[in-house]
Order: C-alpha cells, then sequence, then structure tokens
C-alpha cells in the first residue's frame, strides 16, 4: 500500500500546531519537528520528531530518506537559523517550501516603543525605573541582562532555568501564555512593574503585555525580528494548508 504524500512541518509555535492539524485532518501525512528547546511541548495530531537536523545538509538528507513532498516553515519568528536552512535544504532537494509568519506587532498611539536590533541591545537600553523591569525574551538569550545589575528584573519563560541566574535581583515568573489582559494587569499592579522588554512575536497570545504597558505609560523594548529569508510566505496557517494541500493533490 502506498502512503499518501508526507508534509514536514517545522514546528515550534501556535501556527505549527495549527497547520499540522489542518493537514492531517485532511489526511495528508505528517510529521511536526521540534528541536527540543520546550520540555512541555503540545504535540499535534501526526508524526512528531524531535531535536535538529545538523545544518542544511542534514535537512537536505531527511527531506530525501523520509521522501517529503512539501515543505511548512511554522518556526518563530525569531528562529532565524533554521529559517534559512529550511531554505537552502529545500532548495537543494527540490522539496516546495513556504513560511508562516504572523504579522509583526506595530506601535499604536500612547505607546511608548525604543526598538533594539537584537537582546544585547534591548538590555542595554532598559531605562532606570522604580519598578522591576519584566523581560520576555525566553530563556535562551538571558546572558545580556547579568550586566544590568542596577535593575530588579523579572524573568518570564516557558521552562526553567538549569542552573540559577547569576544577577543579585533577578526573579523567575514559570509561565505559558496565552496571557489574558485581566493577568497581564494583575501582574503589573501587584509587581510595579516599571518596563517591559519584548520580541516583536507578533500574534495575540503575548500581546496583552504591550496593552497593559500602554495603558500604564510604561516603556517598552521591542527587538526587532531578524531577517528571514527571501520566499513564499503566508500570513495564517489556513493560508498556508490551503498551499500545502493542493501541492500534494489533497
Ligand atoms: P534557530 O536559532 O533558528 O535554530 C537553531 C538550530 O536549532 C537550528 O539550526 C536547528 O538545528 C535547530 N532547530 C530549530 N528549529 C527546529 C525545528 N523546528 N526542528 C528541528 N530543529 C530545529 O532557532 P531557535 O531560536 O533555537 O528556536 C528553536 C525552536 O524554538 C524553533 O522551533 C522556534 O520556532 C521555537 N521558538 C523560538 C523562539 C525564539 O524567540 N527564538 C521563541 C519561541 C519558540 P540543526 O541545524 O541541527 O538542524
Amino acid at each position: 500500500m502506498t502512503r499518501p504524500p508526507r508534509a514536514l512541518v517545522l514546528g515550534g509555535s501556535t501556527e505549527g500546531f495549527a497547520v499540522a492539524e489542518r493537514l492531517v485532518a485532511l489526511g495528508a501525512d505528517v510529521v511536526t519537528s521540534f528541536a527540543g528547546r520546550t520540555e512541555r511541548r503540545r504535540a499535534p495530531a501526526g508524526h512528531v520528531r524531535v531535536g535538529g537536523f545538523g545544518g542544511p545538509d542534514g535537512l537536505a538528507a531527511y527531506l530525501e530518506a523520509e521522501k517529503i513532498a512539501v515543505a511548512i516553515d511554522a518556526t518563530h519568528p525569531f528562529a532565524a537559523r533554521m529559517k534559512a536552512n529550511a531554505a537552502e535544504a529545500c532548495r537543494a532537494a527540490g522539496v516546495p517550501l513556504a513560511h508562516v509568519e504572523r504579522p509583526a506587532w506595530a506601535a499604536v498611539a500612547g505607546d511608548d516603543w525604543r526598538e533594539a536590533a537584537d537582546v544585547s541591545e534591548a538590555a542595554a537600553m532598559i531605562p532606570a525605573t522604580p519598578g522591576p523591569c519584566l523581560v520576555t525574551v525566553g530563556r535562551q538569550e538571558l546572558m545580556p541582562f547579568t550586566a544590568r545589575t542596577d535593575l530588579v528584573l523579572l524573568l518570564r519563560m516557558i521552562d526553567p532555568l538549569a542552573a540559577p541566574f547569576p544577577h543579585p535581583r533577578a526573579e523567575i515568573l514559570l509561565d505559558r501564555g496565552p496571557f489574558s489582559l485581566e493577568s497581564e494587569r494583575a501582574l503589573f499592579e501587584t509587581r510595579i512593574v516599571g518596563s517591559v522588554v519584548a520580541k516583536n512575536s507578533g500574534g495575540a497570545a503575548a500581546e496583552a503585555k504591550l496593552t497593559v504597558a500602554r495603558e500604564r505609560g510604561l516603556p517598552v523594548i521591542m527587538v526587532r525580528r531578524p531577517p528571514r529569508p527571501e520566499g513564499l510566505t503566508f500570513a495564517t496557517p489556513e493560508a498556508a494548508v490551503g498551499w500545502a494541500a493542493a501541492r500534494i493533490g489533497l
């Protein structure tokens, strides 16, 4: 019996989950790939594999070995290396690739955003405020904040750090989105948050902190998205699924 055409979803985002679920519902054979950074993954329908491929060559070899007919990059907007690897590997293996990328957030009237090129620049830009700085960049890129011993830091992340964070006044908040407006308002109020550092991830799940910062007139240090490879890009999982389904004849 021949199996249906196999789709590879590079996951690690809400969009990746939605793409896999929808493609499976349409009858596709789907494998979702995770980097393995997060311990509590939400596994979508279909197959799941975890861990790096070994660069673009490793991914190209995987595409061929697994007879992947179509690939969808639904990694986080800041997963720049994986996006570039996907573009290179799919080109080499002749596998059609599309990216799913949710639109970036844009400042609106009342926002006090200060744009940073990367997390290091963001850490250096945090202004001195009476209340702590809420840092929401994930746990992989926290080292630049160790230099800011002049600040109290509230470091929010999904999984705990492997070792204590080397900072005299940092507190870890373990939590995972989606974050509601009510819960963010309560956090900012009880902790008297003074500033926020965020990556411009876009999407609804992490947006409430920006609304609350606006309500309270707080500065937000916003890390710009890294450049990504050119190529077919959809703003929604639905659009990417429509494209992929057509490519594999569903
Ligand atoms: P990255 O810097 O672009 O990727 C580093 C390496 O991790 C890649 O070269 C690849 O290793 C491996 N990798 C990344 N995504 C993978 C996937 N979906 N499946 C298999 N291997 C993967 O990305 P990152 O910032 O480490 O992010 C890793 C994952 O976390 C991504 O899936 C991303 O969607 C998710 N995530 C990232 C952020 C963020 O802010 N960066 C936030 C939320 C979620 P090989 O070269 O060995 O193949």
